[in-house]
């Protein structure tokens, strides 16, 4: 059984083939999409009352507690941000909303909005108090944005109440992060496309062979327009606060882990090839690249290993 709903900003579907009983199917499905509108509710930076909501118009103003949950998710968020010196940074809330990528109302503002904003970016600024889970941003104006890393938080949640439930088959699809739980019901991986973004949906420059894992991709394609012949998507680079230019059309992980695997591809798009690969070797991701001249460079684990990727 398969059903789809809108959370995240995002169309998530879930797929569950085993067990085959149609009721608890129902329930299961019925339970994640619960689950997932609960997560959007803290989340969310387009709901008033969301955790961070709260934190954003409290900025400059004072601290304000947050759930477990949202704290460590903050912390992780961090975590990449000084591994990515600044790459991936949750800050880059006011220029996301510039450009209009959050609510898909594009455009290009001018250099001068862009570089008054520019200050209001910076993670270290985002202080988060282990103590009593306390978050407070430094400066008004400053708004964080989660948009890079809670959907593959939200996976794992999923991904980790499904196999609580008993579920021994299925397939989780948010947005284009995807989990694979078990093998198919024929015995078979399952079998998932790594898109080319510049192709029509659906369309994949090769495959992925998925079991028990996860599979992250960022890429130009997710929310983006096009003027003058100039391509605008929404992974913007800190430094420059424009969408980020480095060549790359998307970047793809797996592994155990749709947090990290989320934090890591949005900062590794960012950071470009080269240092992109370097940090995924330290910190021990597997990653692929594809590059704008169709190039596709990728760790050990998609080249040979246990993501072996194939073309078509
Ligand atoms: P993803 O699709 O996971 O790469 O996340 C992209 C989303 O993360 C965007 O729609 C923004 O909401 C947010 N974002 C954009 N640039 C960055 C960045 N450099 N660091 C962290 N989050 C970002
Ligand atoms: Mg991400």
């Amino acid at each position: 059984m398969e059903k789809g709903f809108y959370a995240f900003g995002t169309m998530n579907y879930i797929r569950i083939d085993e067990p085959i009983e149609t009721d608890l199917q129902n329930e299961l499905i019925n339970e994640v999409e619960n689950l997932c509108n609960n997560l959007d509710d803290t989340f969310s930076i387009f709901k008033p009352d969301s955790e961070i909501s709260l934190i954003n118009k409290n900025a400059g103003i004072k601290a304000v507690k947050v759930s477990d949950e949202t704290f460590m998710l903050l912390e992780r968020a961090k975590f990449f941000s000084k591994k990515s010196n600044g790459a991936f940074d949750i800050t880059i809330s006011p220029i996301v909303k510039l450009w209009g990528f959050g609510e898909k109302e594009y455009k290009i503002p001018d250099q001068k909005t862009i570089i008054a904003n520019k200050r209001l970016v910076n993670y270290k600024q985002l202080i988060l108090n282990k103590n009593n889970h306390t978050v407070f941003l430094k400066r008004k104006g400053q708004s964080i944005d989660l948009g890079g890393i809670a959907k593959g938080y939200a996976v794992d949640v999923i991904s980790n109440l499904l196999v609580t439930k008993g579920v021994t088959s299925g397939l989780l699809n948010f947005g284009g992060t995807i989990s694979a739980i078990g093998r198919k019901t024929d015995g078979s991986l399952w079998k998932i496309g790594v898109q080319n973004p510049l192709d029509k949906r659906g369309i994949s420059v090769g495959k992925v062979l998925l079991r028990d894992d996860i599979l992250v991709t960022s890429g130009v394609n997710e929310r983006f327009f096009v003027k003058n012949g100039i391509r605008y998507h929404h992974i913007i680079n800190p430094k420059t606060c424009e969408p980020s230019q480095s060549k790359v059309l998307s970047v793809t992980a797996a592994g155990g882990c749709g947090m990290d695997l989320d934090g890591i591809t949005t900062a590794m798009f960012v950071l470009g090839q080269v240092k992109g690969i370097k940090l995924a070797k330290k910190l021990g991701f597997e990653v692929l690249y594809l590059m704008d001249n169709g190039e596709i460079v990728a760790t050990e684990g998609f080249a040979n290993g246990k993501y072996k990727f194939t073309f078509k």
